[in-house]
C-alpha cells in the first residue's frame, strides 16, 4: 500500500510538551531533585527547570510521563552541547541580571510547585 506524505507525517512522533500538571508530577516523582546526578534541588522557579526526554524520541523513547526527567536548566544546558548558543545567551542574560517574564504555563507550574511545598 502506498502511503501519502500526509499519512507519513502523522506517523512521526511529535515532540510533545508536558502540561504544568504533568510537569509537577515529574518534579514530585524526583522529590524535587535535579536528575542530572548533581543531587541539587530544582527549586520552585519553573524558569530554572527543564523537562527532558530520558530516551530521545529518535532513540525510540516515548512521550510517556515515565520518559521525562526534570533538570535544572543550567545543568541541562551544560549537558546538551548543541545548545551551546542558547547557553551563551543564558549566561549573558544572567550576567546582565535580566530575567524574562515567566510564561502562563510556567506561572501555573510555579503555583503547583508552591502548593506541593506547602502541603
Ligand atoms: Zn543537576
Amino acid at each position: 500500500m502506498k502511503r501519502s506524505p500526509l499519512n507519513r507525517r502523522t506517523e512521526l512522533k511529535p515532540r510533545r510538551s508536558l502540561s504544568p500538571y504533568q510537569k509537577a508530577k515529574v518534579v514530585k516523582r524526583q522529590d524535587g531533585i535535579c536528575k542530572c546526578g548533581c543531587g541539587e534541588p530544582l527549586g520552585d522557579d519553573p524558569r530554572d527547570i527543564d523537562f527532558d526526554h530520558i530516551h530521545e524520541l529518535w532513540e525510540g523513547g516515548s512521550n510517556d510521563l515515565d520518559n521525562f526527567a526534570a533538570l535544572k536548566k543550567k545543568h541541562h544546558l551544560v549537558k546538551t552541547s548543541r545548545k551551546a548558543k542558547e547557553r551563551a545567551k543564558c549566561d549573558r542574560l544572567a550576567k546582565a541580571g535580566g530575567r524574562r517574564k515567566p510564561t502562563a504555563a510556567e506561572r501555573e507550574l510555579g503555583r503547583l510547585l508552591q502548593k506541593e511545598k506547602a502541603s
